[in-house]
């Protein structure tokens, strides 16, 4: 079904199942708040479903169900086909990270009786959306013996939440004269973390009292920071959006609604022609680079490990050859139409609200560049799919031409001569502290990543 309000077609049934599918989603969103929690979470989901960890697996064979985790942050997860998995693979791939900002290395400092975190964003934000709204830290802290510590606070309700300051409004004058762009300096984007002083000591009391919380509580020193990886994100968790609950209100919908969606629709399938796959990324909103990134060698090699498991004497050949043969989707988010600001779009080529998944051809921007530009070949091959599954689906560019623009995996995949094609869900206030998507898209998009992986 292309350009047309899914919505409409749904009875009372679907339209019960497209809420109920939107509850497991809301619950995800809410826990998954970093790329590790999110691994963590798919990890216990693939577990419940019977996949198993590859270490503990000797040799594989049609319809046997395996992941590979790489480093707590990246995850991919297989069934293994009835046809040869040389033949191909039928891929998922989402990114798991979303715009944030992370503690700096030697974060901490006091400046007029309050303690603050020195933060670096990460990934692209408007700055000014990120002050005077409750924040929460997760992560972890290594310490020298080995020994991990994680950091969890302000998500639940009797936890404290940290923030950043904004000036007020009575002061604002000089403020309110720059650019959007200057408001708010990424420099500035400090966490206050305290403001009581630890009683007797003389020199930086409420610094001793904040380190003495961390020490008592977390059991690490300042020093320890160094070697962490905590991240700032939005407290709190994702809600019903509208009057008529048709959407999710919630932070990081980019891109875990579409890895989400991806994943429900490997763990839900059971015999496929196809060996199927979903691979879930770190670190694309700043370029997919690192061992962790969709540029990494982990993906091609998790493949060779799983051709040497079905007794392939060649494996790495071969894994370059069941590249080339597989066929994917890269699932990440599109720019929803925003009534508000309908001038960026091309109403002919937008993605709209609850018209199902969407297709981009090509993202990239100033002509194209960076794109991956699927082939129509395949293209036209992924329309059938979801119109023979009944799948709402639309397709969009991000945004006018020369308007600004932006990537994803695809091209990455594309590398290895493989048939690529964005294919999510589009999102409203994307890269904000609170994001919003359509349950009805989630859904389809769901359906589509179904229908995608039982292809034949
Ligand atoms: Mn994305
Ligand atoms: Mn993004």
């Amino acid at each position: 079904m292309y350009r047309k309000n899914a919505w409409e077609k749904y009875d009372e049934k679907t339209e019960a199942k497209v809420m109920e599918f939107a509850e497991g989603y809301k619950a995800f969103l809410s826990y998954a708040k970093t790329e590790r929690l999110a691994v963590k979470e798919a990890v216990r989901l693939l577990d419940s479903k019977g996949f198993k960890n590859v270490e503990s697996v000797k040799s594989v064979k049609a319809g046997d169900k395996v992941y590979f985790i790489n480093r707590k942050k990246n995850v991919c997860a297989f069934i293994v086909g009835k046809k040869p998995i040389t033949d191909g693979i039928r891929i998922l791939g989402a990114h798991i990270d979303s715009p944030r900002m992370d503690l700096k290395e030697h974060p901490l400092y006091e400046r007029d009786e309050f303690v603050l975190a020195d933060t670096h964003y990460y990934g692209g934000i408007k700055k000014y959306q990120w002050v005077t709204i409750p924040l929460a830290l997760h992560g972890v802290v290594c310490k020298k013996d080995g020994s991990v510590i994680e950091v969890d606070i302000g998500e639940n309700d009797n936890d404290p939440v940290v923030g950043i300051s904004d000036l007020l409004i009575h002061l604002a004058a000089d403020q309110l004269g720059k650019s959007a762009a200057k408001v708010i300096e990424g420099e500035n984007l400090d966490v206050i973390l305290g403001n009581k002083p630890l009683k007797g000591e003389e020199k930086k009391a409420v610094m001793a009292n904040v380190l003495k919380i961390l020490k008592d509580k977390y059991d690490f020193e300042e020093e320890d920071l160094v070697t962490a990886e905590i991240e700032v994100v939005p407290a709190g968790k994702a809600r019903d959006y509208g009057l008529d609950r048709s959407m999710v209100a919630g932070y990081g919908h980019d891109d875990r609604c579409c890895a989400y969606t991806s994943l429900m629709a490997l763990l839900d399938s059971k015999k496929l022609e196809y060996t199927g796959c979903c691979i879930l990324v770190d670190k694309e909103e700043i370029g997919s680079v690192g061992a962790t990134g969709a540029q990494s060698r982990f993906f091609e090699n998790a493949i060779a490990k799983l051709l040497e498991l079905a007794g392939e004497k060649e494996p790495l050949w071969k894994a370059r050859l069941t590249m080339e043969n597989s066929k994917m989707l890269s699932s990440d988010v599109s720019a929803g139409f925003d009534p508000l600001f309908p001038g960026v779009s091309d109403s002919k080529n937008a993605a709209y609200f609850a018209y199902g998944i969407v297709f981009n051809k090509y993202t990239g921007s100033r002509g194209k560049s960076g794109s991956n530009d699927a082939n129509p070949e395949y293209y036209a091959w992924v329309r059938n799919v979801m119109d023979e599954a009944e799948v709402s689906w639309q397709n969009a560019e991000l945004g006018k031409v020369d308007q600004g623009g932006g990537g994803t995996i695809a091209y990455i995949l594309g590398n290895y001569n493989m048939n690529v094609i964005d294919a999510g869900i589009p999102v409203l206030n994307m890269h904000a502290p609170m994001e919003i998507v359509s349950k009805a898209d989630l859904y389809e998009a769901y359906r589509g990543y179904v229908a995608f992986l039982n292809s034949k």
